[in-house]
């Protein structure tokens, strides 16, 4: 890892495998109620609880299951993953290894962003490295009828699969369609047995709680969000990179910390996130408050934020896999739209329409892409009124 990281989980120093070593020695049992109790949240957004997707596929009866990571590392602005991917692949097929051992899975799948295709050989070779220390395969590390071994499956470049069903149907070989859910990859997923979906950054946190414990994890960051987040910090500041902070720190900390000055706007979540402006950089990277993925765009007073939420847009329509029609035929409509605004040509009544239309979106598309495309556009037209001018109603 780089001496120049620091951070207090993630980027706190353990040894390799030093987490398996002391998982091996504790029941099933202890490490589904340890990773629990820590309140370890997915990293990837949603934040749906870590410890109870896990204890949802280790008392399910199948013989098989599957353990897989999202290493499909897509939305704009977000480069965390890969810092772990080349820093720490160990810790990553640790926490993997460590779950696979708690749910009962024999084998594991890593869902590689086809950009990233070039980490290939040196992930293989870590993972070959494991098999001849006794790390991956029959009886792991002595313990015996404990199997495992971990697979990577190269993604083609779509952003919608990083959506868990879509991603599992990638890897089934049928086109990256999301799923209609439930029912959901913990009962039926990869090949339709049980499988847990969790991201890279999850996994890498599960070593440290391991060795380390729920209650020390969750002396970090805030009572509903434990621990610390990954964020990947570009544009207008003087030193963008990836950072460590705990969850509950506000914006306004973050942008002092990476030098932003004359800072206009904060993209948190890339572009399914949110725009905030300067009146809300007191507002904390948390579940309860913003949450986040880990993107995290800085705007100076010169960017034209209008601009910014077309460019999401597009690049939501080139995304939007096509099968439900909120998403297919709402996102067009709100480019029109921001057109419109942009030229000084829209109407008071045609916004409230394209509102009305976000709520559409947000309520009846079929996955988090759709459902996702009308934050920036919503927040970046609240917050940045003072750059369109509606035609009103009476001309
Ligand atoms: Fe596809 Fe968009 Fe519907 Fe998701 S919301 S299933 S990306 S069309």
């Amino acid at each position: 890892m780089s001496d120049k990281r620091t951070g207090s989980i993630i980027f706190s120093h353990i040894e390799p495998f030093a987490g398996l070593n002391a998982a091996l020695s504790k029941t099933k049992i202890d490490i589904l109620s340890e990773v629990r109790n820590s309140n370890l949240r997915g990293r990837g957004g949603a934040g749906f609880p870590t410890g109870i997707k896990w204890n949802l596929a280790a008392s399910a009866k199948e013989e098989k299951k599957y353990v897989v990571c999202n290493a499909d590392e897509g939305e704009p602005g977000t480069f965390k993953d890969r810092v772990l991917l080349t820093e720490m692949p160990e810790i990553l097929f640790e926490g993997m290894t460590i779950a696979a051992y708690a749910i009962g899975a024999d084998e594991g799948l890593v869902y590689l962003r086809g950009e990233y295709s070039s980490f290939f050989p040196r992930l293989e070779k870590v993972l070959q490295d494991m098999r001849a220390a006794g790390r991956l395969g029959k009886d792991i590390l002595g313990k015996t009828g404990f199997n495992f071994d971990i697979q990577i499956r190269m993604g083609a470049g779509a952003y919608v699969c990083g959506e868990e069903t879509a991603l599992i149907e990638s890897m089934e070989g049928q086109r990256g369609e999301p799923r209609n859910r439930p029912p959901f990859p913990v009962n039926t997923g990869y090949n339709g047995y049980p499988t847990i979906v969790n991201n890279i950054e999850t996994f890498v946190n599960v070593p440290h709680i391991i060795l380390k414990g729920a209650e020390w994890f969750k002396g970090f960051g805030t009572e509903k969000s434990a621990g610390t987040k990954l964020l990947s910090v570009s544009g207008d500041c003087k030193a963008p990179g990836v950072y460590e902070v705990e969850y509950g720190t506000s914006i306004r900390d973050v942008l002092a910390m990476v030098g932003g000055e004359n800072v206009k706007a904060v993209q948190v979540g890339g572009a399914s996130g949110v725009c905030l402006s300067a009146g809300e950089f007191d507002r904390k990277i948390a579940f309860e408050d913003v949450p986040t993925g880990g993107s995290f765009i800085v705007f100076n007073q010169q960017r034209d934020m209008l601009g910014a939420a077309e460019n999401f847009l597009e690049f939501f329509k080139e995304e939007s896999c096509g099968q439900c029609t909120p998403c297919r035929e709402g996102i067009p409509v709100l480019i029109d739209g921001l057109k419109k605004i942009r030229a000084g040509q829209c109407r008071v009544e045609y916004v409230d329409d394209l509102l009305s239309l976000c709520e559409t979106m947000q309520m009846a598309s079929k996955c988090g892409l759709g459902q996702s495309v009308p934050n920036a556009f919503l927040s970046i037209l609240k917050n940045f009124k003072n750059e369109y001018e509606l035609v009103s109603s009476n001309k």
